[in-house]
């Protein structure tokens, strides 16, 4: 008998199909599987938004247009004779038995959950009672949780009808091609493993930096903010493929419990860890508390306490309404011996730095001997990798890589219920502090207080603007 934790998805529902997500991510992604033949099954949108099909195809078509590169005419006219649209309220069966009319025959189909957490419960639990769970998946959309317990809520809550093989977590971070990369370029080169320890490395930096504000979701951000919005899952998920023991292969499993263990050794945070800041300016925007303490910025002092690992510090930080918009990784490794030359080594001699985004690279700093007499040096960099962001030139963008892997059942890319447990236990502690939050000017590198977190590494080592 066949193993149905592997059966290629034979349709694929999503709800939220009215909903701001699927404008800019879902049908852009359903397009680009369309147009490499990966997408041959039914397709339906649940809303409640009164729609008839047509609509939903118009819709379809205006984000194609507005987030899909334009209308590939022959992908869509692939794509549009599968799209099916379903009207109504997720608080009523009727909703689940016109999905299941829909379905018509397909036994294995992915339930796409892009909607409000709030009705990831009430949707799971329609499907079970409308027979729609049976060797079917689950795709839930972030965020997973609003803190430990309630992670392990939900999970419990999708646990009584899905079981762990068929509930794909999405953090479209792990979709990135460069975050991918991370994981490639440690375990498929011999020259960096030996040296990617404690002995050679003397700081881990992960900055995700945003340059504009809350963009008018300031309701959103009310309940989130930074470390619920993108430093527990994206920059956690970085941290696990930066710290991590090689896997004992690519298989999903093998590598989320090496993510799953190293997350597991990391201490949780104490207030003297973290340093919180909000941009001078977000308590006017619309939807936000004019008192508000949400953190728009925040800047940790991650230990983890593994053999490879302890002693070297892994500071993670991430803001709105900073100097740049860029995400980068820069490993700072320890100076040689000053013994050979004369001149004094720069604070920052040799480094690895990987920028996730907007461009990709991975570069090597290096020092070499400046041309002439004497034994004098500068820096250089090495680059190893350096391309635009993917959907680009025909690569494979996050969401059209994460939909398909989970049609055909590979979670490889999609957090592990301990994982993302694991990750909650790390901010627990700090995440209701609303103690010490600093202003900091819009255009900045957030708080001058977060210097005190790197003061015995040389500082942060800030991305520089995007070059293109
Ligand atoms: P929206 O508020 O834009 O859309 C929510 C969707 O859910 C709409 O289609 C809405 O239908 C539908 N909906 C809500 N309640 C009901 C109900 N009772 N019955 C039927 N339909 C209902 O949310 P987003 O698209 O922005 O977000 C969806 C999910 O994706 C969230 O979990 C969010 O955190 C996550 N996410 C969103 C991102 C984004 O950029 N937007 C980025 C990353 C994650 P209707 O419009 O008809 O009321």
């Amino acid at each position: 008998m066949a193993d149905e934790s592997r059966l290629p998805s034979d349709a694929f529902v999503f709800f939220g199909a009215s909903g701001d997500l699927a404008y800019k991510k879902i049908f852009p992604a359903l397009q680009a599987l369309s147009r490499r033949g990966r997408l041959d099954v039914p397709v339906v949108g649940v809303a409640k938004s009164g729609w008839s099909r047509d609509q939903l195809l118009e819709r379809c078509r205006a984000s194609l247009a507005e987030h899909g590169g334009g209308i590939d005419e022959p992908a869509f006219a692939r794509l549009a004779p599968h799209l099916k649209y379903v009207d109504g309220d997720y608080n009523d069966a009727a909703t689940f038995a016109s999905v299941r009319a829909e379905l018509g025959p397909a036994a294995h189909p992915t339930h796409y959950l892009a909607i409000p957490p709030s009705m990831f419960p009430v949707v799971a639990s329609q499907l079970g009672r409308a027979g729609l769970t049976a060797g079917a998946r689950v795709v839930v959309e972030k965020p997973f949780g609003r803190d430990l317990a309630s992670a392990r809520f939900l999970n419990r809550t999708l646990h009584e009808f899905f079981p762990e093989e068929n509930v794909f977590r999405i953090d479209h971070f792990l979709g990135k091609e460069a975050v991918q990369n991370i994981l490639y370029f440690r375990f498929a080169n011999a020259f960096l493993e030996p040296i990617f320890d404690r002995r050679y490395v003397e700081d881990v930096q992960i900055t995700m930096a945003e340059s504009f504000g809350v963009a008018g979701r300031g309701t959103f951000y009310e309940e989130a903010g930074v470390i619920r919005d993108v430093i527990q899952n994206h920059l956690f998920q970085v941290v696990s493929y930066l710290a991590m023991e090689a896997p004992s292969g690519m298989h999903a499993e093998a590598i989320r419990d090496e993510q799953a263990k190293v997350l597991r050794t990391i201490r949780p945070l104490d207030a003297g860890s973290l340093v919180r800041g909000q941009f001078r300016g977000y308590r006017d925007e619309p939807g936000v508390a004019p008192g508000s303490l949400v953190p728009t910025y925040a800047a940790l002092r991650l230990q983890v306490s593994s053999w490879r690992w302890d002693g070297v510090p892994f500071h993670v930080r991430a803001g709105k309404c900073l100097a740049t918009t860029a995400t980068e990784v820069f490993i700072k490794l320890r100076n040689p011996p000053p013994v050979v030359f004369s001149e004094p080594f720069p604070p920052l001699a040799n480094y690895l730095r990987f920028r996730l985004s907007p461009e990709v690279v991975i570069a090597l700093g290096a020092r070499v001997k400046r041309p002439g007499e004497g034994m004098a040096g500068r820096p250089v960099e090495l680059s190893v990798v350096e391309h635009p962001a993917q959907g680009i030139d025909g690569r494979m963008g996050d969401y059209e890589r994460l939909l398909g892997d989970a049609m055909g059942g590979d979670a490889t890319l999609f957090a592990r219920e301990d994982a993302v447990e694991a990750a909650w236990a790390i901010v627990d502690p700090v995440l209701e502090a609303s103690d010490s939050l600093h202003e900091y000017e819009p255009g900045s590198w957030g708080p001058a207080q977060a210097e005190q977190l790197v003061a015995d590494v040389g500082g942060w080592k800030s991305p520089e603007a995007d070059a293109a």
